[in-house]
């Protein structure tokens, strides 16, 4: 019964993640989007994790989430998941098992200068706020303003909000003022990319600039579902443009010398690069 359910609103889930990507949200994928999540909520009444992650397997999930990942997450940080689930779109919040990892990066690199390309209720922004220190600085970008401001009293009872700019606009333009001024050159630490997946290129040529040599850029979402390893037939037809560009971006990743990779099965996949040269 979860498969059938599962599969008929992962097509309308796709559909507004896309929309949302591209910011064509409308009020019709707004209404599906809700229509998706109350649906959502009545499987999660009868005790199911419903976002199986890559993993697919809602057990395996579950067990890490509640043995390594939950008891750990600060109470901030759960309880702005919380309030992004209540979000018609709560579905794009980033997976809490893939922050951890973020966090573990972060401190292994005593980052202190980082960059958020995709923010939306801010999870991720603001696990990097609590996680680097006081001085720290992050440069975070989203158009959706919107989504943004539901996450903001989270981060301002965190006390964390002196450590973010947030910058609501596109990515590229903001990255090219950035690369204007030389002192910026090198000089990011860290950058987490969970935002339009056909610019991932255009943000990677961009950020192998900014990013000092040593440092570390995270791709999100590059197993799209685990669809990069179906053949196009088996794929539904509101998934194929985002897994032929997954496809495009994890082969040029895998061929780019200037970096070294891990290629993760979390979350919906990761890549994490570290710069060479
Ligand atoms: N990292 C977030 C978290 O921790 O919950 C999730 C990000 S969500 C999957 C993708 C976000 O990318 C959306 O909020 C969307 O508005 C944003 N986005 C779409 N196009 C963008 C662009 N051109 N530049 C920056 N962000 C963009
Ligand atoms: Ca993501």
């Amino acid at each position: 019964v979860i498969v059938s359910r599962d599969s008929i609103y992962a097509s309308i889930k796709d559909v507004v993640r896309e929309k949302m990507i591209l910011g064509l949200a409308s009020a019709l994928t707004l209404a599906r989007a809700k229509a998706y999540c109350k649906e959502m909520d009545n499987i999660s009444k009868l005790g199911v994790i419903p976002n199986q992650g890559i993993l697919q397997s809602e057990g395996l999930l579950k067990y890490i989430l509640e043995t390594g990942v939950f008891p750990r997450e600060a109470k901030t940080l759960k309880d702005l998941r919380d309030a992004t689930a209540k979000h018609p779109l709560g579905f794009m919040g980033a997976a809490p098992d893939a922050g951890q990892l973020i966090a573990l990066l972060l401190k292994l690199l005593n980052a202190k200068k980082t960059i958020e390309i995709g923010v939306f209720t801010g999870y991720s922004l603001l696990l990097t706020a609590l996680t680097i220190p006081h001085d720290g600085k992050i440069i975070a970008m989203d158009p959706d303003r919107e989504a943004y401001e539901t996450g903001l009293p989270f981060i301002k009872k965190a006390g964390v909000e002196q450590k973010i700019d947030f910058i609501a606009s596109p990515a590229k333009p903001v990255l090219d003022k950035l690369l204007e001024h030389d002192v910026n050159v090198g000089s990011f630490d860290f950058a987490f990319v969970d935002a339009d997946k056909n610019n991932y290129w255009n943000y990677h040529e961009r950020l192998m600039k900014l990013v000092k040599i040593g440092g570390i850029i995270a791709y999100d979402n590059t197993l799209w579902g685990g669809t990069v390893a179906l053949p196009e037939k088996a794929v539904s037809e509101s998934k194929r443009e985002w897994r032929k560009l997954a496809l495009t971006f994890n082969n040029d990743i895998a061929k780019d010398c200037r970096v070294e990779i891990a290629f993760l099965s979390i979350g919906d996949g990761i890549i994490i690069c570290r710069r060479l040269h």
